[in-house]
């Protein structure tokens, strides 16, 4: 099979999302999937005659997030601290802090992803689950410079590890609500 890539920035690391609704559920019958590109997050649906995805329940994320260890700032309206990113993608990243962190709390992040450049900023990153000391935020808001920056940080680690692809079987799946 040919290695899959982005119709909008022409790479080749996409993942396969979850269906969205009966218009994809029934286009899956006829070999159409979705996907996301994990570096310009363009979601995009691809015809593969023959090719038939094992649905996966657990994982509805559309990025990959990757082991990282690099620090971070933050402040918020009510709130400023420091910690260190664990996980990073395009979408959002987690990081340990021993700021309490309120969900929902909209934070300004400082991303130091290496000690010889200024830090990416994000200027508006949600706080969406916490457990144990870490914080799993979601980037809103943010400059396209940055963006691009985070971009090439993130093609390099996708890079570094190589892209996993999802299994296939050859059999048709069950036509099963979620
Ligand atoms: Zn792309």
């Amino acid at each position: 099979m040919a290695q899959l890539k982005c119709p909008n920035c022409g790479r080749e690391f996409v993942r396969r999302v979850s269906r969205a609704g009966p218009l994809e559920l029934f286009l899956s019958y006829f070999y159409v999937y979705p996907f996301k590109c994990q570096l310009c997050g363009d979601r995009f649906r691809l015809f593969q005659w023959g090719v038939r995805y094992v649905r996966v329940e657990e994982d509805r994320r559309e990025y990959d997030r990757m082991e990282m260890n690099f620090p971070v700032s933050f402040y918020g309206q009510d709130v400023a601290g420091e910690g260190n990113v664990v996980n990073v993608s395009m979408g959002g990243c987690s990081f340990r802090t021993s700021t309490k962190i309120e969900s929902g709390t909209i934070l300004n992040l400082s991303l130091q992803i290496s000690k010889d450049v200024p830090p990416v900023i994000i200027d508006a990153a949600m706080a969406r689950n916490m457990r144990a000391g870490t914080v799993g935020v979601e980037f809103m808001l943010w400059q396209q410079s940055e963006r691009e920056r985070l971009q090439l940080f993130v093609r390099g680690l996708l890079i570094g590890r190589g892209v996993d692809l999802e299994p296939l079987v050859s059999r048709p799946e069950p036509l099963l609500p979620r």
